[in-house]
């Protein structure tokens, strides 16, 4: 591609930035204006027209995905493979430097990432070494102190207490965390941006060599950077590189994590003869689309100020819909899609956008319901959440004490002071006695097998889970479940995490005692349901969702997401669901100084995400922790104009939704051949199972079944010779 064409499909402003010579370049606009596309046209323009070697350029994005698309985008247009270059997430390329100088930083030469579940069992690990008890001092919080810390770069030395006996605590964990990740070889994430920093500036040669290398350093989503982020890439820069950073004040939602606006502002300062461009023509969206995002971010203060407008047509209002409760909203979604499908488009174009990570289980159970194929992007579908899986595994044990998976679980979670070393024993007498670990903890407290500790520990928790069935089993499902989540002690210990996660996490489990409380056996399991307790059929339930499998990456599939995760992509179909206050704006949100704002520019992001049609619903009824809640619309749709959006009402007469029919089970939708979700089949060779999934009809029907002993296996209808059970 010669220079031209990489100019040609750019606008003046767009253009100008791209080739601009200057050494410092802010390139600062308005959702959908072309940042990303500047961006990758300027390293195209480097290296096609400027001959600069692609070896010298580091440009950094906001998710893997995203520096895998900049990479082919830019490999297409220079039409060969851009070797040499380094693109990536800040975390990526801090990787890819330590391992490269691993001795410099420090480190062994096979170290390894913790995740944060790791880092979270190191924590408590030294916390115990500590005899800090972890009541008084939750692992989590020292948790998100140090990982605070790490983000404004801060080593347990250069921490101040001034006396404080919380911080002096924290910093001692802090300590002998170092340390424990020292023994152990082991990095967590922040510290991989932490090392890279210290890296280059505990290491003028090596600062020297990359200064020399990197001529050219690009960003996408500045806003979004933090202050360890800014001070590596501040090194990286001297009178040798070029810099450019591109990015959107408004865009910025990141704060709770340590994101820091200001570091936009903090650049031009450090950067006094940077260029600064703006590009004022939005590509993305419908000029309707447009004008809600402008009208809504209009109510924050202190923006750095930008115009964005479109040449683009006018395109569909805004729909609003305002549905019963969250079952019929999610209907609605689900009824959306298959119109927009059935109308010849993919479902690849549609997002499902909510504010809050328990939305989605409700959504999910409408897609499945429909058999639209769907991905959760950036997350975990909700069966398959930690503090789900936890919370199920106490239930599981209720139900059959045997169930050594479950015990694994949480025989220690949320700790009680039994280490590994008391399980392997734990373990081991199951293997001699061969019976399940139930079984052998149950000996090893009679016999006293256990050190006393130990011991005791364990007696509590047999104790527990005995307690939880015998005391609740005549209360229906939804109170066991609540009664569950907190006598495990799981709600307070999830609590304890801080921040938007441990918000999410409480979130799902109230959630989780909504599903509960609309759980219909009958529905649900329909052959099996005679002898299973609700517990037990609400319990097959969840396994069966679990066991679904997500859309495969190349199936077109509608992507739901948090608003957080949707940040840099479009689609032509948007529904942001649960527009409603306190769930957005978050509750949590209105108690923080500055929390409003940043949800605003949540909306702000959500609805600049649409190109076509942009659909916002809310439930006039919403189950929170199983109570009955009657929201109100959020803000953000009032301070849309009127003439923008179309309300769509449900038409109470005609569907008002029928109390009792559980609309959460996939169940009971005819499949092919008259096979229908959930029911229970045998297989000549692989013996029981249930069927979870099934695709295509007539010779082409495949079906997807979970059996008892084989697991899942996908079959040919037509030659799996199936029996109903
Ligand atoms: P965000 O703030 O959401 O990250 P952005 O500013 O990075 O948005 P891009 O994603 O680069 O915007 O561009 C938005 C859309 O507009 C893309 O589909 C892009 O291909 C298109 N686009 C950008 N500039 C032009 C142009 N000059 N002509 C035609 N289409 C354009
Ligand atoms: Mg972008």
């Amino acid at each position: 591609m010669d220079a031209s064409s990489i100019i040609q499909p750019l606008n003046d402003a767009q253009k100008e930035a791209v080739t601009a010579p200057n050494k410092a370049l802010l390139v600062l606009a308005g959702a959908g204006s072309g940042k990303t596309r500047v961006l990758v046209h300027r390293i195209a323009w480097l290296v096609q027209v400027e001959r600069v070697s692609a070896h010298s350029i580091l440009a950094v994005t906001f998710t893997n995905k995203a520096a895998k698309e900049m990479l082919g985008r830019v490999e297409d247009m220079l039409a060969m493979p851009a070797r040499g270059m380094w693109i990536g997430t800040f975390h990526s390329i801090a990787h890819r430097l330590l391992r490269a100088h691993y001795r410099d930083a420090g480190l062994p030469e096979g170290f390894q990432i913790l995740d944060a579940q790791d880092q979270l069992r190191v924590i408590k690990r030294v916390m115990k070494e500590l005899n800090l008890d972890d009541n008084e001092w939750p692992p989590k919080q020292a948790q998100w102190f140090i990982n605070a810390k790490k983000d404004d770069g801060l080593r347990p030395g250069d921490i101040h207490h001034h006396g404080d006996f919380f911080v002096s605590t924290m910093v001692k964990v802090y300590y002998a965390y170092e340390e424990a990740c020292k023994r152990g070889g082991l990095v967590d994430f922040n510290e991989l941006l932490l090392r890279a920093y210290e890296l280059w500036a505990n290491n003028p040669h090596l600062l020297k060599h990359y200064q020399d290398r990197f001529q050219h350093i690009l960003v996408d989503e500045f806003q979004d950077t933090n202050a360890i982020q800014y001070a590596w890439i501040r090194l990286l820069c001297n009178d040798n590189n070029r810099i450019t950073i591109v990015g959107d004040d408004d865009q910025s939602i990141y704060g709770w994590r340590g994101a820091r606006i200001e570091n936009i502002q903090q650049f031009e300062k450090d950067f006094p003869d940077c260029k600064v461009s703006r590009l004022e023509q939005n590509y993305r969206s419908t000029s309707t689309i447009l004008k809600a995002a402008n009208a809504v971010i209009a109510n924050n203060q202190d923006r750095m100020g930008k115009s964005l407008w479109t040449e683009g047509n006018e395109g569909e209002p805004i729909i609003l819909y305002s549905a019963f409760n969250e079952q019929e909203e999610a209907r609605f979604i689900a009824a959306r899609i298959e119109d927009w499908v059935q109308q010849g488009n993919s479902y690849d174009d549609i997002a499902i956008l909510y504010r809050s990570n328990a939305q989605s289980r409700i959504l999910e159970d409408a897609m499945l319901q429909k058999g639209i194929p769907y991905r959760i992007y950036g997350g975990l579908r909700f069966f398959e959440r930690a503090e789900i899986k936890d919370t199920l595994a106490y239930m599981r044990l209720m139900a059959n004490r045997d169930d050594d998976t479950s015990f694994e679980r949480v025989v220690n979670q949320p700790a009680r002071g039994l280490g590994e070393k008391s399980v392997d024993m734990i373990r081991m007498q199951a293997r001699q006695d061969e019976t399940s670990l139930w079984q052998a903890a149950s000996k090893m407290v009679v016999e006293q097998l256990l050190p006393p500790r130990a011991k005791n520990a364990l007696a509590g928790f047999l104790h527990l889970v005995n307690e939880l069935e015998t005391s609740t089993a005549e209360l229906d499902l939804w109170e066991q479940t609540d009664i569950v989540i907190e006598h495990s002690g799981l709600l307070e210990m999830y609590s304890k995490e801080k921040g938007e996660k441990g918000q999410a996490r409480k979130e799902n489990l109230q959630e989780l005692v909504n599903a509960t409380r609309e759980f219909d056996p009958d529905e649900a399991i329909p052959d099996e349901t005679p002898d299973m307790t609700p517990l037990q059929a609400f319990i097959a339930h969840a396994t069966l969702e679990a066991g679904e499998t997500q859309a495969d990456e190349y199936q077109e599939s509608v992507q739901m997401m948090t608003l957080h995760s949707a940040k840099g992509l479009e689609f032509p179909l948007v529904f942001i669901a649960g527009v409603e206050e306190k769930l957005f704006p978050h509750q949590m949100s209105l108690d923080e100084p500055g929390g409003l704002e940043e949800e605003r520019r949540l909306a702000y992001v959500g609805i600049t995400r649409a190109m076509k049609q942009l659909y916002l619903t809310f439930a006039e009824k919403r189950r929170i922790f199983g109570r009955e809640t009657y929201p109100q619309q959020s803000r953000f749709i009032r301070e849309i104009p009127d003439e923008l959006l179309t309300e769509v009402r449900l038409n109470t007469q005609v569907q008002r939704p029928v109390f009792n029919r559980s609309p959460k089970s996939p169940i009971q939708r005819k499949g092919p051949e008259g096979f229908y979700l959930g029911q229970l089949v045998k297989h000549p060779k692989f013996g029981k199972g249930i069927i979870i999934n099934y695709e295509g009809d007539g010779p082409q029907a495949s079906v997807q079944i979970n059996f008892e002993k084989e697991g899942l296996k996908k079959l040919m209808l037509a030659y799996a010779k199936l029996e109903p059970v």
